[in-house]
């Protein structure tokens, strides 16, 4: 099975609709904080464009529930591609509704509309088939560059992909490129592969830490999650992030690496903290000597030459998760002495997951990775070993 490609589609001419995740972070005055996800679906709308075709994209922002909700209009976002691309952008005032669709009809060669937020409509993430025909009705082909979304059978997302066959849909550059990279990492890894994985909670990444298992040679855990682990071990961990239905699951996974001779690292200290704030007191504690009613907020210094020991020979370094509340900078040092350890390292690294992506970011680092994927739970469920929903319909058999 084999991705639809977009360069095999005959495009020259024609009306496309581009499906993008322009789920952009807003401040409070509507200005978009970072336009990453926009800017990574220009190449792909540029190409069409170079084909002389007329060009409507789609996308949701937020979670408006079927409602219009103003806030959540994408009008910020189409100033944004009118200064990308330097071309004037068409807004329509809303999704299926007689202005797109008038609008879409007439549109012409090398012109560009923008419809209203996906999620204006209850259909959308219900995906509705109805939803889906309108919105296949404006276009002779259907080019799917979200990722972020592509886990999810949302009607402009999966729905539509049953209005066109393969000579007339296909993966955009982006998708195409998330789930080559991922994927190639999963079933083919230079090794030594580690993994680190950290953030809140098992729970959220327990799939994905199965599937992992049987392909890595080192594990790294760091974040809240942590804890569950340790105190699976028999640590004392204070007040630290746990949880407790999920301890067998803990030792189980633990057992698993070693039946695999994957090395299961933990932290061996942590930064505690009286209270879950930035002006708590704090310390350095070893992972044996949390305080009674103190919580672990990052990982220590220790854990991080450690780390940093045990990532020196990895050739593949995926990391998906925070090593601590790195929201706050008191706990942000672990995760940034990590991000800036595997940027200068001359491993494939690849950062998956909305907060890593985030913080590698803040530290400006994005650029010495060697693939940041901009979509969190897509990138998640694809490390899972699931097949996502809007990628499943844009496969074909191999001639
Ligand atoms: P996730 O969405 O599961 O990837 O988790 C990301 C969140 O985990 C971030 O918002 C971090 O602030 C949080 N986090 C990381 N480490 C800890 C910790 N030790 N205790 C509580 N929350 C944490």
């Amino acid at each position: 099975m084999e991705l639809l490609n977009i360069k095999n589609l005959d495009l020259a001419g024609k009306k496309v609709f581009i499906r993008c995740d322009f789920n952009v972070p807003m401040d409070e005055f509507g200005n978009i904080s970072d336009d990453r996800r926009i800017r990574s679906a220009i190449a792909t709308i540029n190409y069409c464009l170079d084909q002389d075709c007329a060009v409507i994209l789609a996308s949701h922002l937020g979670r408006p529930d079927g409602e219009v909700v103003e806030k959540y209009s994408l009008i910020p976002v189409a100033r944004r591609i009118h200064h990308l691309l330097k071309r004037d952008v068409i807004m329509a005032e809303d999704v299926v509704g007689e202005d797109a669709m008038s609008k879409a009809a007439s549109l012409q060669s090398g012109e560009v509309l923008l419809i209203e937020n996906l999620r204006y409509e209850k259909g959308e993430t219900k995906n509705n088939p109805e939803l889906s025909k309108k919105l296949a009705s404006m276009a002779e082909f259907y080019i799917n560059d979200a990722f972020g979304v592509s886990h999810r059978a949302h009607a402009s997302v999966e729905g539509i992909t049953h209005f066109f066959d393969n000579k007339h849909k296909a993966a955009g550059f982006l998708l195409q490129k998330e789930i080559e990279f991922l994927g190639k990492i999963i079933q083919n890894p230079v090794r030594p592969f580690a993994a680190i994985v950290g953030g809140s909670k098992v729970s959220g990444k327990l799939e994905a830490l199965i599937n992992l298992l049987p392909k890595v040679d080192k594990v790294l855990i760091g974040g809240g999650m942590a804890f569950t682990f340790l105190k699976k071990l028999g640590y004392n961990i204070g007040a630290s992030l746990v949880e407790d239905d999920l301890l067998d699951e803990a030792g189980r996974i633990m057992d698993e690496a070693k039946k695999l001779g994957v090395k299961f690292y933990l932290p061996v200290d942590v930064v505690a903290a009286e209270k879950f704030s930035e002006d708590a007191i704090s310390k350095i504690a070893s992972s044996q000597e949390i305080p009674n009613g103190w919580m672990g907020l990052d990982i220590g210094p220790a854990t991080v030459r450690l780390y940093r020991e045990v990532l020196g020979d990895a050739q593949t370094i995926l990391w998906n998760g925070p090593m601590g509340v790195y929201e706050m900078d008191k706990y942000a040092r672990g995760s940034n002495s990590i991000a800036h350890f595997i940027a200068d390292s001359y491993a494939t690294t690849v950062v998956g997951g909305g907060d890593t992506a985030d913080l590698v970011q803040r530290v400006g680092l994005d650029d010495e990775m060697s693939f940041i994927s901009t979509g969190g739970g897509a990138s998640l469920e694809l490390l899972e070993g699931k097949i996502l929903p809007g990628v499943a319909s844009l496969m074909s058999k191999k001639d």
